[in-house]
Order: C-alpha cells, then sequence, then structure tokens
C-alpha cells in the first residue's frame, strides 16, 4: 500500500492546525487539543480536550473524546474539512454539459410499469451536484499485516454509492482553477455519505475478510495440532517416566506435568490471539466532486397515486445513474408503481405475487 497515505491521527492534526488550533501527542493515539474557534461548535464549546485516536487509548482514558468512525467528532471534523484544506473539492472535467433531452437514455436503460407512465421529451434540467469520495485505509491485522487502500466514492443527491465512480478515480482530470456555484443538488449531509460510506466499504470487504478468515483459520488448525502432537508426546514420556519413578521422585514428574499441561494451554491461548484476524478501516482523505448533471422527472399514475420520480445523466460516468428500489434499495432497470405509492424492483413485486 502507499505510504503516503495518510492515517487518521494525521486528518485530525491536519484538520485542527488548519483551524488554527494546536495538537500535542501524549502517547500514541492520544493527543491535547486547544481547540481553535472554528472548531468550538464540534467541540461542545471546549477549549482544551484530549482525544483518543484508537479504541484502547479511549478505554485506558475515560476522559479522553473518543475520535473513531461513527463519532459525532470525527464526523465533525469531516464536516469542517468538507469546507477547506486536505478534504477537498474538486472539479471533474466532463466537457461541456449542455441541457438535451435525456429521454434516449431514459428509456433504454429503465423500464417503469403504472397505468400511466409519463416522460418528459423537454430539455432536461442542468443542475449542479456533488459526489463525496472517502478513501480508506483498511488494515487486516492477524499473524500478519495487510493494509490496503480502498475507495467509496457516494453521490450527495441519491445518497448512494456510486461503484461505477471509483473504476473512473484514477483516470479522473480535475480542473484546478475550478470553481462554480455551491451545488443545488445536495440531499444528503457529509455525515450520512460517510455513514453508508462505511456500510457500503463492510459489504466490499466481507467476501475478502471472509476467505482472509478461513485462511487463517487453517493456519491455526495446522499450528494448533503441531502443538498438541509436541505436547501429547512430551506429556506421554512424562507420565512413562512418573510410573517407573521411585516414590521420593514421582512428585518431581508430577510438578513436570502439571506445568507441560500449563504451558500447552498458555501457548494454545497465544496462538488463539495470533491467528485471530483484526480488521480495521481508516479514513484518509475526503473530497468533494462538484460538477453539473442533467435531471430529468418521470411521472408514475395508478388509481389515484402519483408519484415523480428524478433521474440524473451523470457526464463524468457518461450514463444514467440507475434508480433505486424503495423497498431493497437495490439499483433497478425495473420499476414498478405500487397501490401503495411505493415504487419497487421487479424482486419485490414478484415477492408481493408470491
Ligand atoms: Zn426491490
Amino acid at each position: 500500500m502507499s505510504a503516503a497515505a495518510p492515517d487518521l491521527a494525521t486528518f485530525v492534526n491536519a484538520c485542527i492546525e488548519h483551524a488554527g488550533g494546536l495538537a500535542e501527542p501524549i502517547e500514541p493515539d492520544l493527543i491535547e487539543v486547544l481547540v481553535p474557534d472554528a472548531l468550538r461548535g464540534a467541540f461542545g464549546e471546549r477549549e482544551m480536550v484530549r482525544l483518543a485516536l484508537d479504541l484502547a487509548p479511549a478505554e485506558a482514558h475515560p476522559d479522553a473524546e473518543p475520535v473513531l468512525p461513527g463519532s459525532h467528532l470525527l464526523d465533525g471534523l469531516i464536516e469542517y474539512a468538507g469546507q477547506f484544506g486536505r478534504c477537498t473539492r474538486t472539479w471533474p472535467q466532463c466537457g461541456p454539459v449542455r441541457p438535451r433531452s435525456i429521454l434516449g437514455e431514459i428509456l433504454r436503460a429503465v423500464t417503469f410499469s403504472a397505468r400511466r407512465v409519463q416522460h418528459s421529451e423537454a430539455e432536461a434540467i442542468r443542475s449542479v451536484a456533488a459526489h463525496a469520495q472517502f478513501d480508506f485505509t483498511v488494515s487486516l491485522v492477524s499473524d500478519e499485516r495487510e493494509e490496503v487502500l480502498t475507495t467509496v466514492v457516494v453521490d450527495l443527491w441519491s445518497g448512494r454509492p456510486v461503484e461505477a465512480f471509483a473504476a473512473l478515480l484514477p483516470g479522473l482530470e480535475v480542473d484546478p482553477d475550478g470553481s462554480s456555484p455551491a451545488p443545488a443538488r445536495v440531499r444528503v449531509t457529509l455525515e450520512d455519505a460517510y455513514t453508508r460510506a462505511c456500510q457500503a466499504l463492510q459489504a466490499r470487504m466481507a467476501p475478502r475478510i471472509e476467505r482472509l478468515q478461513g485462511l487463517i483459520g487453517r493456519r491455526l488448525q495446522a499450528e494448533t495440532g503441531r502443538l498438541e502432537l509436541y505436547y501429547r508426546s512430551t506429556l506421554h514420556d512424562l507420565e512413562k517416566r512418573l510410573e517407573k519413578a521411585p516414590p521420593d521422585r514421582a512428585p518431581a514428574f508430577q510438578e513436570k506435568i502439571a506445568a507441560a499441561l500449563f504451558e500447552r494451554e498458555a501457548r494454545l491461548s497465544e496462538l488463539t490471539t495470533k491467528y485471530r484476524l483484526r480488521p480495521s478501516a481508516r479514513l484518509a482523505a475526503v473530497r468533494t466532486l462538484i460538477y453539473p448533471r442533467l435531471f430529468a422527472p418521470v411521472v408514475l399514475e395508478r388509481r389515484g397515486v402519483r408519484r415523480e420520480i428524478e433521474l440524473c445523466w451523470d457526464p463524468v460516468v457518461g450514463r444514467l445513474l440507475m434508480p433505486v428500489c424503495e423497498r431493497c434499495g437495490a439499483e433497478a432497470d425495473y420499476l414498478e408503481l405500487k397501490w401503495d405509492g411505493a415504487i419497487v424492483c421487479r424482486a419485490c413485486t414478484a415477492q408481493d405475487e408470491a
């Protein structure tokens, strides 16, 4: 992995220093902070605060505020960083986005089912929107240590992770002098987007973690087997000698047997600890990607129920962002308006009929 990937401590320090505060390390992953004015709100109006940047110091120092993924303080810092500094705003180059009809793209990509489906043939609305890019450092620590840098992009309009975006990032050209009015189509806060990014990260990492867990489990089994074999023969040997020993030598062998049993337990428990997978993730950087997209409405009607949904064409991804089922949350190329007004996918519709 890249050695330049900043960790949580680097991110927190950078935020505090950027805001004009001071951060002094007290011990590993424990810092004392002179809170700058700009961050007073996030820190409950305190001037001085200790921050624990990992679980262990957080447990050892209950007076310290934990700054861990999901904590309100980290969210506050991300929110702050979202405006300046290392959580940067970027303006990907996507060429001119001219208002035009995206009806063709909608018809090709999504089938709607309702009594009446009303598409707009008019020009789609050009409007500035944003994605949030979260870069995570994922550590998979067991008897070995593996670190990977992985990125999740969440659409701040739909609140959905945009998997297709991650693949585009390495080649993404950004406009260094870019600027634009504040994105108008932001419906999801950076904190909410971060929560969803964490969920997406977990889902993405799950198969890898499971595979690794299996591998480590097999290594543990092999090591445990070797250890058991060694102690079985040692104990067998000691018991034989105990049988043959004169009465005055017996206590010495009994002690040796007890010691061997104790040692075996200790080494087995050591192995179990060593071969346990401890996955963790740290947020390394955040940036928002701001650029215009095209939005067009679709109106669905059925027996007095009328719903309007909006579809979005993304010029960087180069296609329509797929809408999602309101029941299961999955992206869908077929959406049906139900009697209760929900717009659901084919699988959810089939489930209703079953
Ligand atoms: Zn569904």
